[in-house]
């Protein structure tokens, strides 16, 4: 079977170098493990991070490993009472073709009415932080006026769709190209920009003349600074993401306005989407129901074979996608 490597840590930008694909043997299955087959995996922004050697939330890949990451797959072996051949699993050993883990580390899928990999983007990781990082990192309020950046990607369009159909008075959204601001459109928001026409803090300014109660952080750096300046009293900011800055290779400006929080009592909360893991019966609950009755619509982008799964995660970085990037295997 075939997995992906790291070969090396990128400074910069990651490139095809940094990774390696290598044909493997498989163990033995040993008792209680189970055999999967992946057909999905993901690529995300945090596995940048995991590409440097640094102490984070999550351990950093090793040289010369595998990559690990979400993946849905089919039970192909089992030596677990828990799971029989034909199941459907997610579990977190992606970028390899076949994964070997315990059973209590899967969790049984149901993919008869949803798309495997809607496990990876829409009902998945993304999904829950996007609407706990709406709802409880941000506070969310109906009446709010909502900012979403990197909002045409897995996270940020269903925070702007979510935020629409909870009753937000105005939401707005940036990502980096015209079309995708047309899709945001789609999609529903009052407005959208594209950040690489003029300053954001202008198109702030345009889109939103009443102020933001909300934003919602994927990108940070100037991203951040427009909000701060654009954000009403006791607005708050659920700060999810910096992905302007992953690829730095010195570390970012502060916000140089970030004084204005202290009149203006801005609330600004970093979250880790594990945190709110106790949020997932109630997303699932609120946001099941609006993807199936079709209220809330979600994109992907669909790679092929475990050999493009480093191009679609170097292409993730550089906004190839638009909804959650996926490699199918
Ligand atoms: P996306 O689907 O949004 O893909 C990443 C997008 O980021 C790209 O499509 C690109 O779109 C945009 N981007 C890349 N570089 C820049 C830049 N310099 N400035 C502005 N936008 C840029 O990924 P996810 O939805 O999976 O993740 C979105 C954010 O949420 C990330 O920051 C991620 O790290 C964070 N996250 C945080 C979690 C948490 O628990 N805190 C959990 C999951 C995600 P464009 O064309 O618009 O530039």
């Amino acid at each position: 079977t075939r997995e992906i490597q790291l070969a090396s840590r990128p400074s910069g930008a990651p490139t095809p170098d940094n990774f390696r694909l290598m044909e493997v043997d498989l163990p033995e299955l040993k008792d209680g493990e189970i055999l999967v087959r992946n057909t999905v995996m993901s690529v995300d922004p945090y596995m940048r991070g995991r590409m440097n050697d640094v102490k984070s939330y999550v351990p950093p890949f090793q040289i010369d490993q595998p990559l690990d990451g979400g993946a849905v797959g089919t039970v192909i072996a089992s030596r677990s009472d828990e799971f029989a051949e034909g199941q459907s699993v997610l579990h977190g050993l992606g970028w390899r073709e076949h994964a070997i883990l315990p059973a209590a580390r899967a969790t049984a899928v149901d993919t008869s009415d949803l798309r495997d990999s809607s496990y990876l983007g829409v009902l998945g990781m993304p999904g829950l932080t996007a609407y706990a990082g709406l709802m409880a990192a941000a506070e969310f309020q109906p009446g709010d006026a909502v900012f979403v950046s990197g909002a045409a990607g897995a996270v940020g369009s269903l925070v702007g769709q979510i935020a629409r159909l909870s009753g937000a008075s105005r939401v707005v959204g940036s990502a980096g190209s015209a079309a995708k601001v047309e899709r945001l459109i789609d999609l529903g928001f009052d407005a959208a920009f594209d950040y690489h026409d003029g300053s954001v803090r202008d198109s702030l300014k345009k889109a939103l003349p009443d102020g933001i109660d909300v934003y919602f952080d994927n990108v940070g750096g100037d991203h951040l600074e427009a909000a701060i300046s654009a954000l009403n009293v006791d607005g708050r900011v659920a700060m999810c993401g910096a992905i302007s800055q992953y690829n730095a290779t010195e570390p970012a400006c502060a916000p140089r306005n970030l004084a204005l929080a202290i009149g203006k009592r801005l609330t600004l909360r970093g979250f880790i989407v594990g945190k709110y893991s106790d949020m997932r019966d109630e997303f699932l609950s609120v946001v099941g129901p609006w993807l199936a009755d079709g209220s809330i619509q979600w994109d992907e982008t669909v790679r092929e074979g475990l050999e493009n799964a480093p191009q679609a995660f170097i292409d993730l970085l550089a906004g190839a996608n638009t909804g959650k990037m996926i490699v199918r295997l």
